[in-house]
C-alpha cells in the first residue's frame, strides 16, 4: 500500500524495464507475492521457481500496460530426459510450422492464425484514425494488447513444441536460417513465422543442453529441397515454392517436398560429424 507502481520516464517507448541485483536477500519469492526492493510485497500469479541461486530482477512493463517481474537464476539443478534411441530432421515450412523427417507435419495452431487476422484489421483501422486522437489512442492500446497476446500464444506453442521435440529425440537435426534473408519476405504472417523459427530453435538449444540432447545445424547452402533424398539428384525445378510434390527423374521417386528436406537436413547433419 505505501509504494506505488513504478513510473518510467521515456514518452518514446511503450516498454519500460530496470534490473537490480540480488543481495542479502532484498529480492524473495513466496507463493504468490515477491519482494522487490524499495517496493516490498507485490502480488503476483502462481508460477514454478527452479531451484538455484537467485541473481537478479527485472521488472518491465509492456505496452498493453501489464507489469512483469522475471528472475535470473544460476546453478540450476540439472534433470536429463531419458535416451529414446531416435533422430530426426526439422524443416521449417511454409504452411506447416514445421515438418518432421518421419513425416510429421505441425501446423501453426489455428488460434494463433485468428488473432493475426485481427491484428491486420485492426492495423487497417488504426490508419484511418487521426493520429493523436482519442479513438487512435484507444485502437493503439487494442493493438498493443493483441500483440502482447500473439507473443503469448506463439510463445506457448513453441514452449510445448519444442520440449515435446527434446523429449522424443536425442539427435535434432535443425536449418540454420538467418533471420537477414528471412526478413527480406515480408507479410505479417511470415514474419511472425520467422520470429517463430528462431526462437524456436534458440528452445531447441537451450533444452538440449539442459535435457542432454543434441542439436545439429544444418547449413542453408545445402540444397535440401531440391535433392532427392534416395540418389541425390539434384533437380533445379523444385526451386519453385509453388510444386508441393516431385517424382525424381532419375530413381523415380516420389516426394512431398517438405519431407524430403527433412530427410536431407537429417543425413546432412548425422554426416556432418
Ligand atoms: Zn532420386
Amino acid at each position: 500500500k505505501k509504494a506505488e507502481y513504478p513510473r518510467f520516464k521515456s514518452k518514446k517507448t511503450h516498454r519500460y524495464s530496470y534490473t537490480t541485483k540480488y543481495t542479502n536477500g532484498n529480492i524473495e519469492l513466496y507463493e504468490n507475492k515477491v519482494k522487490l526492493p524499495k517496493i516490498g510485497l507485490v502480488k503476483i500469479k502462481k508460477t514454478r521457481a527452479p531451484k538455484g541461486r537467485l541473481l537478479s530482477a527485472t521488472v518491465s512493463q509492456v505496452p498493453s500496460g501489464k507489469y512483469y517481474v522475471s528472475l535470473c537464476y544460476t546453478d540450476v539443478e540439472e534433470v536429463l530426459f531419458p535416451l529414446t534411441y531416435n533422430e530426426t530432421g526439422i524443416n521449417l515450412g511454409i504452411k506447416d510450422f514445421i515438418i518432421l523427417s518421419n513425416g510429421e507435419k505441425v501446423e501453426n495452431p489455428k488460434y494463433l492464425k485468428n488473432s493475426i487476422e485481427k491484428l491486420k484489421k485492426l492495423q487497417k483501422q488504426q490508419s484511418r484514425k487521426t493520429k493523436g486522437s482519442r479513438n487512435w489512442i484507444k485502437n493503439r492500446i487494442k493493438i498493443a494488447r493483441l500483440h502482447e497476446k500473439i507473443a503469448n500464444q506463439r510463445m506457448d506453442f513453441i514452449n510445448k513444441l519444442s520440449t515435446r521435440i527434446i523429449r522424443e529425440y536425442d539427435i535434432i537435426c535443425i536449418e540454420d536460417l538467418k533471420v537477414e534473408n528471412m526478413l527480406k519476405n515480408h507479410n505479417l504472417a511470415q514474419s511472425i513465422s520467422d520470429v517463430s523459427w528462431s526462437k524456436f530453435t534458440t528452445q531447441l538449444e537451450y533444452k538440449a543442453k539442459w535435457y542432454g540432447k543434441v542439436i545439429k545445424k544444418v547449413d542453408t547452402f545445402y540444397a535440401s529441397s531440391q535433392t532427392c533424398h534416395c540418389c541425390g539428384y539434384k533437380n533445379e525445378g523444385t526451386k519453385d515454392l509453388k510444386v508441393r510434390e516431385w517424382t525424381c527423374p532419375k530413381c523415380h521417386s516420389n516426394h512431398d517436398r517438405d519431407v524430403n528436406a527433412s530427410i536431407n537436413i537429417l543425413m546432412q547433419g548425422i554426416l556432418a560429424n
